[in-house]
């Protein structure tokens, strides 16, 4: 199953990566690689790669404004 990798933020709020290169955010598993000529399959697995220890963008900003 395709894949998006989050970071999972302080806030609890899960930002996507994105792919180095500026690629797009979602990434291709070999199965839709190989089966699907490259297309995404249907459903997505949404994973957490890592866990920062600060807020997210969002809630910086809002931080920010208050
Ligand atoms: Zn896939
Ligand atoms: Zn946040």
């Amino acid at each position: 199953m395709c894949y998006i990798l989050y970071t999972l933020h302080k806030c609890n709020h899960w930002v996507a990566q994105p792919q180095p290169g500026n690629g797009p955010i979602l990434r291709i598993c070999s199965d839709a690689e190989t089966l699907r000529l490259g297309r995404p399959c249907p459903e997505t697995e949404h994973r957490v790669e890592n866990r920062s220890q600060g807020l997210c963008d969002g809630c910086m900003w809002n931080g920010i404004t208050k």
